[in-house]
């Protein structure tokens, strides 16, 4: 579904990607992992092009998004992939429902009917159903991310973006989400996944990606990667947090 060639993305003279080739197939689940200012944030923004790479091409579905001109293009482009941040970003003005309808009525002309239903069938999927009226503080920081999760679907993207999902959220509402993920990935959702979550990489991924230094250094099975990295950077990073 999406093809990295060589990805480079320098911020002035910083370079933060430096070569970057991967693969990421339909269906697969992919967790990034790696130390800060490894560059996995600066990887996913380029992915749906919130920033411009400085070489290199990513190719989705046949088209390499490099060129894609600003405007209707990116636009279209960005919808196919739905993305998850760390703070959940939702409209603190609407309610939960709102919230999801917004996105389908105003970018893809969806009738509010339309959207109030699927937005009902999302809220069902992520367990908040109950919480459809309220707003997004009234919620717990757990529930936040299930409806900014339901929210991204609402655009029926092909592919769903993870910027560690889960760091901001307290220790006990980590499962919630990460259960929704989990869900999300076995019905079939291609994912590409940063987080430090390392069981839910164990347990999910198809394949790890351990990034370091603007490289992915090594990529593989879960098992692979966590059980005999081959790298000492990786060995040392494991070590840190395993
Ligand atoms: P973390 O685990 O802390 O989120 P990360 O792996 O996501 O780290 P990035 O956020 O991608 O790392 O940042 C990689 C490097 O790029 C950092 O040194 C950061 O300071 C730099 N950087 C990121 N965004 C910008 C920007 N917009 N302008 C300049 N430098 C940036
Ligand atoms: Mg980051």
């Amino acid at each position: 579904i999406i093809k990295v060639e060589h990805l480079k993305k320098n911020y002035g003279k910083h370079e933060v990607l430096k070569d970057i080739s991967a693969t990421v197939n339909k269906g697969q689940v992919i967790c990034i992992i790696g130390p800060s200012g490894a560059g996995k944030s600066t990887f996913l923004r380029c992915l749906n092009v919130l920033e411009r790479p400085t070489a290199g091409k990513i190719i989705f579905n046949g088209t390499d998004l490099a060129k894609l001109k600003d405007g209707k293009q990116l636009d279209n482009l960005r919808q196919k992939m739905g993305m998850v941040f760390q703070d959940f970003n939702l409209f603190p003005n609407m309610n939960v429902l709102k919230n999801i309808m917004l996105a389908p009525m105003k970018v893809k002309g969806s009738s509010e009917s339309e959207a109030n239903q699927e937005a009902l069938q999302l809220l069902k999927q992520v367990g908040l159903e109950e919480q459809a009226q309220q707003y997004p503080n009234s919620l717990s920081g757990g529930q936040q991310q299930r409806v900014a999760i339901a929210r991204a679907l609402a655009m029926k993207p092909e592919m769903m973006l993870f910027d560690e999902p889960t760091s901001a959220l307290d220790p006990e509402m980590v499962g919630e989400v990460l259960k929704t993920m989990q869900d999300l990935a076995e019905s079939g959702m291609t994912m590409v996944v940063v987080t430090h979550e390392m069981a839910f990489a164990k347990e999910v991924a198809d394949e790890v990606w351990f990034m370091a230094d603007g490289y992915l250094q090594e990529k593989g099975k879960p098992k692979e990667v966590f059980d005999h990295p081959k790298s000492q950077r990786a060995k040392d990073f494991l070590a840190k947090i395993l």
